[in-house]
């Protein structure tokens, strides 16, 4: 079955095509087609795309909104400039995969869209409103192009923390404000924390029921999750992606009363001062110079620049603040594991997040960690009570399979 996955965001539209089917999904030989994004639609976009392992090509072309862009996709793919020889027509699609953002409390997994599915995304927009209309324009986009016979599966970045007890999603505010708005914390990144907590247990060979890992996903966006018995026992994201550990442009954890303070000296409306604290903060507003882990790092080996050090002292403390009380809350662990851009690529960052975690009984190994850059290992000595492992994350290969389960309405495990 070859599965068009599409996640849709404000200014791109990040696309791949896997063949996959129960079959290959077992034997682990999912192969991916052709992958790429469609950036800044509605004016000029610039289109990379990349066909198996193929050079990566860049151009652009005028896509007027999502459905013109997904329009143009589908006809590029299909034609001979593409080199991808498996698609003539969007007859060789034989289903789509969304990543949704926000399931809120219905969506404990992974759903077939159909009108009553569409409502219940629709109803989550409140909880949010900068991701989940744009994923809704892209299940429009590809119904009206493939058709209402071709299937869909919606796949939910909150789906996999359904797990999370009342007693770690319930913030301490008055009850009410949870019963009629149903604020509390949903948590996000699920599909990478579920898929790397599969390879892990894939990797050494144990149970779901034997996962007992504490997951770090460190990318733009950063989360960290609590995994026991398979289960997500707690996630630092919130009831948006604000929450938690410090990323590139979001301030994570902070004292709720700052935003009071900085609307009212700044002259800042409530939403401007989110704005600040989704888009302005974290390493880049500590740093003032980039939200980008590999600049910084840069900078530091080069300058030294205070700012630069603060920046990444603070993001590496605060996940390490976040593996300890994980600990705490899990009763122990067996692994941390370490995904998204910075966890799979930089063994400095690894290491001085996990350094003076002895007492945990975890110990770096330095040959293992430089050595697992953009491939999946362990990355402490074998002997440490608390292993450590860097395993990258594929979100787009767990929705097309996601997809084909549910089409074929199969269990799909998380
Ligand atoms: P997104 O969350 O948008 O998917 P990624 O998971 O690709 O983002 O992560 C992007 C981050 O990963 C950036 O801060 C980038 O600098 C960082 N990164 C990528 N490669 C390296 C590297 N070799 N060393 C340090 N940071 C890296």
């Amino acid at each position: 079955m070859n599965v068009l996955v599409l996640n849709a965001g404000s200014s791109s539209l990040k696309f791949q095509i896997i063949a996959t089917d129960l079959e290959h999904i077992q034997q682990d030989k999912d192969e991916r087609i052709c992958k790429g994004e469609i950036e800044r639609e509605g004016g000029e976009a610039i289109i990379t795309f990349q066909a198996k392992d193929n050079p990566k090509q860049k151009f652009t072309a005028t896509l007027r909104d999502i459905s013109a862009a997904l329009d143009y996709l589908v006809r590029y793919i299909a034609s001979d400039q593409s080199g991808v020889t498996e698609i003539r027509s969007t007859a060789d699609i034989q289903a789509v995969g969304h990543r949704v953002v926000h399931g809120g409390e219905r969506f404990k997994e992974s759903a077939l869209i159909d009108d009553n599915v569409l409502q219940g995304i629709e109803d989550c927009i409140d909880l949010a409103p900068l991701h989940n209309p744009n994923n809704l324009k892209g299940i429009r986009a590809a119904r009206e192009l493939f058709g209402k016979d071709t299937p869909q599966v919606a796949v939910f970045d909150t789906s996999f923390h359904h797990s999370i007890p009342e007693e770690a999603y319930l913030y301490a505010i008055p009850y009410h404000l949870y019963r009629r708005y149903r604020i509390r914390r949903y948590g996000f990144h699920g599909t990478s924390h579920r898929y790397v907590a599969f390879r892990y247990r894939a990797m050494r060979g144990l149970t779901r029921e034997q996962t007992n890992i504490i997951t770090l996903h460190l990318g733009n966006g950063c989360s960290a999750a609590a995994i026991k018995g398979g289960d997500s026992i707690d996630t630092s994201m919130g009831l948006t992606p604000l929450e938690g550990l410090v990323m590139g442009t979001r301030s994570g954890d902070l004292d709720p009363a700052i935003v009071g303070l900085v609307a009212c000296k700044e002259g800042m409306s409530p939403s401007e001062v989110e704005t600040l604290l989704n888009t302005q903060s974290g390493l880049l507003g500590i740093s003032g110079l980039t939200n980008d882990m590999r600049e910084l790092l840069a900078e530091l080996k080069d300058h030294d620049d205070r700012r630069v050090r603060l920046a990444v002292d603070i993001f590496c403390y605060r996940a390490r603040k976040y593996i300890g009380s994980y600990l705490a809350a899990m009763g122990g662990a067996d692994a941390i594991v370490f995904t998204g851009g910075i966890g799979e690529n930089s063994p400095e960052i690894r290491a001085r997040i996990c350094e003076s975690l002895e007492w945990a009984g975890l110990t770096i190994d330095a040959r293992n960690n430089q050595q697992m850059v953009g491939r999946g290992g362990l990355i402490s000595t074998e002997d440490s009570k608390l292993l450590a492992y860097a395993i990258p994350t594929d979100e787009e290969l767990l929705i097309a399979r996601d997809t084909v389960r549910v089409i074929l309405g199969k269990p799909h495990p998380s």
